[in-house]
């Protein structure tokens, strides 16, 4: 079995010039090459010495790439999948380029990505001494079923060695792995917080232990908040590190730890990522950094104060989004997001899968637990929607009671652009799918519109082109049950 594993690590490593010169950029293949030669490659392949996971179902991408930048900040240069995908043969990959030919580790820590979904091929080899879990939520019912088999997934196979950082306002996923160590961390309750449950995913409503009903205290979104058993002793946990005084109009918070508590700077200020932030503060702690370190270093990371990319046309924005086609949960946060946005606002969508819809057939049942209702507002003036899908979208968005005159369906996807109005002032968002064909099409588009706006309003062109923030670039085409999330 060795011999068979060197084969495979020596063939897959000269795949990686092979592929260069061809000009390919196959992150995950010299990793899906190991697997086929050696399907134990994962069990044989040197590990770095310190193994840092992120798993869960949103906010995975983000977090772990927040945690490999501090460390890069803390002078740690890690081992990582952030280039390739989150399944085995990403991981494959990664830990491919960790080793030499003679499968001697160069590094001492790797940070990875974990699909939560691939448990059972990941964990019995790659045993993480940390592990973030950033939420449990409803995810794409073909791929991952309910959130409650995630978590018997990852409970069946994530080792009892593996201590956790827990999200203590996910009640989906806070109580998991009894016998694992384990810090949570949390959001304070916030002003907006409510106590009846607005989403359409509502999840978890009755005790896991005893299945009478579950009273909430107070609820962020969907599952996501504080809750007690009204039988037994079934209760959110309580926090050893939190988020409070969440302030956005100065891009600050309050860190709160067992005995201390400090001010941090939000580094982003999409909500999801105040969850991630805190998540990431409370597991460099726990690595032994201190503080006062962790302080110091947060106030280098530069802020991100425009919740999503956007060229400026004269008084127009135009904002390009990625929405989370097939995961509903992901979806209603971005909807929350553009309409707590000001302004008057028309949105083309794009969210049509196309990349998966080449591989197998769409399913378009999450768009019935999406909050379209959330787009029933006076400030969204217009939608747009396209394809054979749009009329899909059409029929769910009058569902949510959005009027039938703000709704607008072309078949061709170069129409999209031409059916905004031109008005002073208006933001356009042009939101697009994770997957990569969804995701050419929604900048392409977005930058169309904008040049389109630019010409009918003869606005000068930006003084400096608008900054290209990174979002987070799906992974390479995978076949739709490899999909990243
Ligand atoms: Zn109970």
């Amino acid at each position: 079995m060795k011999f068979r594993f060197f084969i495979a690590l020596i063939i897959a490593k000269l795949s990686i010039p092979a592929l260069k010169i061809t000009g390919h950029n196959a992150t995950d293949f010299p990793g899906k090459l190991a697997l086929k030669i050696c399907p134990m490659f994962l069990k044989y392949v040197a590990k770095p010495k310190k193994i840092i996971a992120v798993t869960g179902t949103n906010g995975k991408t983000s977090t772990a790439n927040l945690t490999i930048d501090m460390l890069k900040r803390f002078g740690v240069e890690t081992l990582n999948n952030s280039r390739g995908s989150n399944i085995n043969s990403g991981i494959s990959s990664a830990l491919l380029n960790g080793v030499n030919i003679f499968n001697r580790e160069k590094y001492e820590t790797a940070v990875l990505e974990m699909d939560e979904r691939s448990a059972a091929r990941l964990f019995p080899y790659v045993k993480p001494d940390y592990m973030i879990v950033t939420n449990l939520s409803r995810d794409s019912i073909m791929r991952n079923a309910h959130p409650e088999y995630i978590r018997w997934l990852l409970e069946k196979y994530v080792p009892e060695t593996t201590k956790l950082v827990l999200n203590a306002d996910d009640l989906m996923s806070c109580y998991m792995l009894p016998n694992n160590e384990r810090v949570y961390f949390g959001i304070e309750k916030l002003p907006t917080d409510t106590v009846k449950c607005y989403n359409l995913i509502n999840d978890l409503q009755i005790c896991p232990k005893c299945d009478h009903k579950l009273k909430y205290e107070y609820r962020r979104y969907s599952n996501v908040g504080r809750a007690h058993c009204t039988n037994c002793d079934f209760g959110s946990p309580a926090y050893d590190y939190s988020a409070a005084n969440v302030d956005y109009e100065n891009m600050k918070f309050t860190y709160r730890g067992p005995d201390f508590e400090t001010e941090l700077p939000i580094i982003d200020d999409r909500f999801v990522n105040l969850y991630n932030e805190t998540a990431l503060v409370t597991l460099l702690l726990q690595l032994g950094y201190s503080m006062d370190e962790i302080k110091d270093k947060l106030g280098t990371v530069e802020v991100v104060k425009t919740r999503f990319n956007h060229e400026v046309v004269g008084s127009m924005k135009v904002y390009n989004v990625l929405g989370k086609g097939l995961n509903a949960f992901a979806e209603s946060r971005v909807y929350e997001t553009i309409v707590a946005q000001p302004g008057d606002k028309e949105l083309i969508m794009f969210i049509n899968d196309l990349g998966l819809a080449a591989h197998w057939s769409e399913n378009i049942s999450w768009i019935y637990d999406t909050d379209f209702e959330t787009l029933n507002v006076d400030s969204i003036k217009k939608i747009v929607v396209v394809g054979d899908r749009g009329l899909d979208y059409q029929l769910r968005m009058l569902f949510a009671g959005i009027p039938e005159e703000k709704l607008v369906h072309v078949m061709k996807m170069e129409d999209a652009i031409k059916q905004v109005d031109i008005v002073p002032n208006m933001n356009y968002y042009v939101l697009y799918g994770a997957d990569p064909g969804s995701f050419a099409l929604g900048n392409k588009q977005a930058k169309a519109l904008a040049a389109m706006l630019r010409e009918k309003t003869q606005a000068p062109a930006p003084a400096a082109p608008a900054k290209e923030e990174a979002p987070e670039v799906p992974a390479e085409p995978t076949d739709g049950e490899e999909a990243r999330s």
